[in-house]
């Protein structure tokens, strides 16, 4: 890491060689309000450091305010009109299947990563969900000394596919389960002990929104999780790296005054209305993840099928549902939120931060949510995201941090070309 090389250009922004490790993490569901009751709480003292010798702000983020999109967002520094993943999942008109927007293929743009790794950097990501590995190591090349896993499948590391094996031993945790803290957790300690013995140029972190889903900011285990986070940041800190942390989107509470969830089942209105089979209705929130949310988020995407419904009619129609926030036919949307028009659905609808939509309420199972009160995400009331460095910034990102709203794809930026 003696040398030192010239700047990476990826879509508009260069970004300098970094003198030491970046670490950028992404909080999934990292609402700003759960470092806010940290702070008051006296919980998070690595994070009240960053903020106070570094630099935090609350940024935007994309909408719609779901996983995959934010990511990729982060990591080509590009909105999803140029990276192509607006959702976790988008409808294929032509064979009117329901996509799931994970594979590789569908990334239109090379990542931050990518472009230090072809550049002799020594790069890596490291993924709580599985689904989002392949998109996060595209162009990642193992055999040059890359790595890029998923807590979720650590057992099943090749240092063909991954770059690494052995994972389990390295980080000396069991394999976590798929819903729990430990898939988050295994994530930072993973990254703490590659740091610690590979010391490479630039790693990405990206956590599970598991805790967040569940727990409000101040709860049990919210704090649990909290204080152990904290704890890695603070050790990543101390092995000598700039320690960036964002949020892929925020959390919200979504249920009714006596706990049970608020929601619009908008498939279902939209069938009252227009017959059944005339529109869709994709909840783009939805994965294989979905006993946390029952697939229920704050933003659906509407199709016109059959003929019968006009988009201007889905847009009236739902923008009279109270709990309802925007609805935008697809070029609105496609413009509103910069996102890829050929991905668009015809009606975007959004709902308002108490409450969440649905398509017909038979395709939501909400017995796993067991009892807890529905957190979700997904629409603009979602998008707001924690965005802090643990170094201070530079007179040129401070005067850039001051002239206006960041975007958490700025990331990247601020921690490669924003500190000292
Ligand atoms: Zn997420």
């Amino acid at each position: 890491m003696a040398e030192t090389r010239g700047p990476i250009t990826l879509n508009g922004t260069s970004y300098r060689w970094p003198a030491r490790p970046v670490v950028v993490v992404c909080i999934d569901g990292g609402d700003p309000a759960y470092f806010a009751r940290g702070l008051e709480d006296g919980i998070i003292p690595n994070v009240k450091r960053f903020m106070e010798k570094g630099f935090a702000a609350t940024a935007d983020g994309t909408v719609p305010s779901f996983t995959c999109p934010n990511n990729m967002s982060i990591v080509t520094g590009a909105p999803a009109a140029v990276h192509g993943i607006s959702g976790n999942f988008y409808l294929d008109r032509a064979t009117g299947k329901a996509i799931v927007m994970t594979g590789p293929e569908l990334l239109r743009s090379s990542t931050v990563m990518a472009e230090f790794a072809r550049a002799g950097a020594k790069v890596v990501s490291i993924t709580a969900k599985d689904k989002l590995r392949l998109q996060l190591g595209k162009g990642l090349d193992a055999a040059r000394g890359n790595i890029n896993f998923s807590s979720e499948k650590a057992d099943r590391c090749t240092r063909a596919e991954n770059g690494i094996e052995n994972v389990l031993e390295l980080v000396g945790m069991p394999l976590p389960d798929m819903y729990s803290a430990e898939l988050s957790l295994f994530v930072l300690e993973a990254g703490i002990r590659i740091l610690e013995r590979m010391r490479p140029d630039m790693l990405y972190l990206s956590l599970t929104d598991y805790i967040q889903h569940k727990y409000a900011p101040g709860e049990a285990e919210a704090d649990r999780f909290y204080r152990a986070i904290d704890a890695c940041f603070g050790r990543l800190a101390e092995l000598g790296a700039v320690v960036a942390l964002t949020a892929d989107h925020g959390m919200n509470d979504k249920s009714k005054s006596d706990g049970t969830p608020n929601v619009i089942y908008l498939q279902d209105v939209l069938d009252a209305e227009f017959g059944p089979a005339d529109t869709k209705v994709i909840c783009p929130i939805t994965d294989y993840f979905v006993g946390h949310h029952g697939a229920l988020g704050g933003f659906v995407r509407v199709y016109c099928l059959g003929g019968k419904a006009k988009p201007a009619d889905v847009a009236r129609l739902a923008r009279a549902l109270p709990g309802i926030e925007g609805t935008y036919e697809k070029a609105a949307a496609a413009r509103k939120f910069e996102l890829p028009l050929d991905r668009e659905g015809d009606v975007a609808v959004i709902s308002d931060a108490g409450t969440c939509i649905g398509a017909a309420k038979a395709d939501h199972d909400l017995s796993a949510l067991a009892g807890f009160r529905l957190r979700t995400h997904g629409g603009v009331a979602e998008a707001r995201v924690p965005f802090i460095v643990s170094e201070p910034l530079n007179d040129a990102y401070a005067q850039k941090a001051a002239a206006g709203r960041l975007n958490s794809r700025q990331i990247f930026d601020f921690a490669l070309n924003g500190t000292a």
